[in-house]
């Protein structure tokens, strides 16, 4: 496994591959490798000749007062965990080689960037959107990976991939749980113990939400009621957002009538945690 500091050496070790025929996947990461992200490291494995992943934490998404600074950097272990996996790259720039003096540039996907997530993290998207398109411009992968778990970014780089005509085909992948049920992310590290059994309340409530569904509960209003109740019930949470929507657009649902995502975003202490599930109905 290599780990390539510049952006030129990055470019010209995939030219080279694709001018041999290689197919060239990416999964791009901020680090701190939990099973979620090694999930998408492995289907990489299983389908590309060259895998690149990197690990870039982006200043440009992160908002005044938000966790840049403490975010978690641990880059000896990551590169233990992907050359054991068998990655062949890690693309590992600085601040400066992404983001250089005078940088002017940025990516926005309207309409969609300002739902959900984008509703309480201004400019958050931008600076994905953003990012990721550097990052394809840079690896020029045929393939890229992304989970589930981050749900309304996954569909903001189909929604670029697709408006920017880049030919990369975007893979999504199923969030990956502890056994508990709370979904991987480096911010679980951020959380004390008692915390923790209060962000169980969270992957709980989504069960939930999927049973009333099942039994035939159409009604957003009351789902999100039964969801708001198992989570405040819980010390430590504070709810961002709970809602019940259409999975390309954003937009609230009343009434669950076709395939449905349901979303939320709570902080527990310093930790500001997402979950989803999605809902089909016939
Ligand atoms: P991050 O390092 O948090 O930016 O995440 C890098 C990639 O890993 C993104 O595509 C995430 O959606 C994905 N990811 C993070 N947590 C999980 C999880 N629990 N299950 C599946 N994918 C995940």
């Amino acid at each position: 496994m290599r780990i390539v500091e510049s952006i030129h050496e990055m470019r010209d070790i995939t030219k080279r591959a694709r001018i041999e025929g290689k197919i060239i996947g990416f999964v791009p990461t901020m680090g701190s490798f939990h099973e979620g992200h090694l999930s998408l490291m492995k289907r990489g494995i299983e389908e590309v000749d060259l895998l690149v992943i990197s690990i870039f934490v982006n200043p440009t998404q992160f908002g005044q007062g938000e966790d840049y600074d403490r975010y978690p950097r641990n880059i000896d272990e990551d590169n233990k965990k992907a050359s054991e996996l068998g990655v062949d790259i890690i693309f590992y720039p600085n601040v400066e080689e992404i983001y250089p003096d005078n940088y002017h540039t940025f990516v926005t996907v309207e309409k969609i960037n300002n739902k959900l997530c984008g509703a309480s993290r201004p400019g958050f998207f931008k600076g994905v959107a953003t990012v990721v398109t550097k990052l394809f411009n840079i690896v020029r992968p045929h393939k890229a990976y992304f989970g589930e778990k981050d749900y309304q970014q996954l569909v903001v780089i189909r929604r670029i991939e697709k408006d920017l005509n880049m030919d990369i085909k975007i893979v999504g992948m199923p969030i990956i749980r502890e056994s508990d049920g709370l979904a991987m992310s480096s911010r679980n590290l951020y959380l004390t113990d008692k915390e923790r059994i209060s962000a169980l309340s969270l992957s709980r409530s989504l069960n939930k939400a999927k049973k009333m569904v099942h039994s035939g509960e159409r009604s957003a209003e009351r789902i999100i009621s039964e969801m708001r109740s198992i989570i405040e019930s819980e010390r430590f949470t504070e709810i961002d957002y709970i809602a019940v929507c259409d999975p390309e657009e954003f937009d609230d649902v009343d009434e669950i009538k076709k395939r449905t995502l349901i979303a939320l975003a709570v902080m527990i202490g310093k930790a500001r945690l997402i979950d989803n599930c999605i809902v089909e109905v016939k």
